[in-house]
C-alpha cells in the first residue's frame, strides 16, 4: 500500500519524476539522484515497506530476484569492474529514505566515489564464541 508521505511511493506512482530503469508488477528501479558512481541504481518494491525488518519474505524475494538482470544491464552499458549491492536499514546504517531499497553501485576503480571500510576483528573471537553467537541468532529465527 502507498504511503502518502513516502518519496519512493510517490516515484512509483509517477507523482515525482524519476529516471526509470525498469518496472514490472512488483518492482521499480530508477537512477539514484546522487549517482555515487555512474549508473547507481535503486531497486525498490512497489508496495511500501519501511526496511528489511518489516519486509515479508515474498516481497524480499520478488525484489532480489530482479537485481541480477538489472545489474547485468548496467554492466553491459557501463562496463564496470564490479558492483556493490547495498541495503541500509536504520539511521546508524545510513538509511535516509524509509522505503526499502537496494542500491546497485557500479565500481570502476578504488577511487570512484564509493567507499565502505570497516574494521575487522577476526583476532578477537574464538570459534566457540562465534558458534555460541550463531546459536543465539539461530534460536531467534
Ligand atoms: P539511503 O541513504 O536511504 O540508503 O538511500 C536513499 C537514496 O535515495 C540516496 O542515495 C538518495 O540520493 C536517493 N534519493 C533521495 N531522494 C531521491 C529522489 O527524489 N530521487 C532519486 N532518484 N533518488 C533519491
Ligand atoms: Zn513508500
Amino acid at each position: 500500500m502507498k504511503h502518502d508521505d513516502c518519496i519512493f511511493c510517490k516515484i512509483v506512482a509517477g507523482e515525482i519524476p524519476s529516471a526509470k530503469v525498469y518496472e514490472d508488477e512488483h518492482v521499480y528501479a530508477f537512477l539514484d539522484i546522487s549517482q555515487v558512481t555512474t549508473g547507481h541504481t535503486l531497486v525498490i518494491p512497489k508496495v511500501h515497506t519501511t526496511d528489511i525488518f518489516e519486509t515479508p519474505a515474498e516481497i524480499a524475494g520478488e525484489l532480489f530476484a530482479r537485481v541480477p538482470k538489472i545489474a547485468n544491464a548496467i554492466k553491459q552499458v557501463y562496463n564496470p569492474e564490479g558492483v556493490n549491492l547495498l541495503n541500509n536499514n536504520g539511521i546508524f546504517a545510513g538509511q535516509s529514505v524509509y522505503h526499502l531499497h537496494i542500491h546497485i553501485i557500479p565500481r570502476y576503480d578504488d577511487k570512484d566515489g564509493f567507499n565502505a571500510k570497516w574494521v575487522t576483528r577476526d583476532d578477537q573471537f574464538y570459534l566457540g564464541e562465534l558458534q555460541e553467537m550463531a546459536k543465539d541468532i539461530n534460536d531467534a529465527i
